[in-house]
């Protein structure tokens, strides 16, 4: 029996047309161009069905609601399909990718996002083959994780970030090898790919929090944040230099980080540079941030990071266990190395 494959339309690019305000996502454009590709009615491919989003959004809108939206129709429909891809605009997805791996608890079965940088109504459009590559991974059987595909590759979704806003290889995930290449055939990386939890599979909504995140620079004016950073700021995650240095002049970070954590607001610690690791204490600069209670986030996207905060507060978990579990593995999207 074929395949069957759950496309949800969330928006993006994919789905454009070009408007007076400029591009607009469009409901019709989609079925139009999808139905005027022969390739989608190729005995190779799986069968589908579309849901789409009321409204269609360009990715920049999204918001943890809209997390949740994606989260519960692939739960609700997790029996009835094979597999999933989510359509979705570049700008934001692997936000909204590193979120679904969380929401989605014990996951066996593929979930793919992608999407396009130029739409299917143009001509040059990317967006044909990432669908139907996407498509054929999501009804391959191989992949049981929450991935991103687009231009040739399959990440991990939790580890991948948004490299350039013109090339039609807009995706790369620095810290983790490509699950899957599509040269002449579609290659997967079998040790690369994550095995599935032991479990049932569970949905778990993400609330809406006050999570924050700051990026630190030369001259910094760190007195700016001390009004932000009261008890009701759950969780920050720390944009530092290379592997977990921020500026300790005199205008220091640390007294106002030290008066957070006491608050409870976790304190997770990630780089600016795309590749390689926080460790705290190589540095004095970075030392300090672990005495007062700053967690390890590892080599954790930002991306990663922020809908991992997400996650553990939506779990109900205590500040001891989210401050443990930041630093751990849980689906991928770290690599646990101990100091
Ligand atoms: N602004 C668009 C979006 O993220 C960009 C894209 O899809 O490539 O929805």
């Amino acid at each position: 029996m074929n395949k069957k494959i759950l496309m949800i339309y969330t928006g993006g690019t994919i789905g454009m047309v070009p408007s007076p305000q400029g591009y607009i996502p469009s409901s019709r454009a989609l079925y139009e161009q999808l139905e005027a590709i022969p390739d989608f009615r190729h005995p190779a491919m799986p069968d589908y069905e579309v849901v789409e989003f009321h409204p269609l959004l360009d990715s920049s809108n999204m918001t943890v609601q809209e997390w949740n939206k994606i989260g519960q129709v692939v739960a609700d429909r997790y029996d009835e399909f094979d597999g999933f891809v989510v359509l979705h605009g570049t700008d934001t997805m692997a936000y909204s990718a590193s979120a679904l791996s969380f929401m989605l608890e014990h996951l066996s079965k593929p979930v793919v996002f992608t999407g396009a940088q130029i739409p299917l109504c143009e001509i040059r459009s990317d967006g044909r083959d990432n669908i139907i590559n996407s498509m054929l991974i999501a009804s391959s059987g191989v992949v049981r994780e929450v991935c991103l595909y687009f231009n040739g590759k399959l990440l991990r979704g939790n580890r991948s970030t948004k490299r350039s806003s013109d090339q039609l290889a807009a995706f790369e995930s620095p810290n983790a090898p490509i699950l899957a290449e599509a040269g002449i055939t579609i290659r997967y990386r079998e040790r690369a790919l994550r095995q599935p939890e032991e479990g049932p599979f569970r949905f778990q909504p993400f609330d809406e929090l006050p999570i924050g995140v700051i990026k630190v620079f030369p001259g910094i004016q760190f007195s700016l944040f001390e009004s932000i950073m009261t008890e009701s700021l759950r969780g920050v995650v720390l944009e530092t230099f290379g592997a977990g240095n921020i500026p300790s002049g005199r205008d220091s970070l640390l007294p106002i980080i030290q008066k957070a954590y006491q608050h409870g607001t976790i304190i997770a610690v990630c780089s600016q540079c795309p590749q390689g690791s926080v460790t705290l204490g190589t540095y004095e600069t970075s030392k300090a941030l672990h005495d007062i209670g700053a967690v390890n986030g590892r080599d954790m996207t930002t991306e990663a990071a922020v809908t991992k905060l997400y996650y553990l507060f939506s779990k109900g978990h205590s500040k001891e266990a989210i401050q443990s579990l930041m630093s751990r593995d849980l689906r991928g999207e770290l690599f646990e190395t101990e100091l």
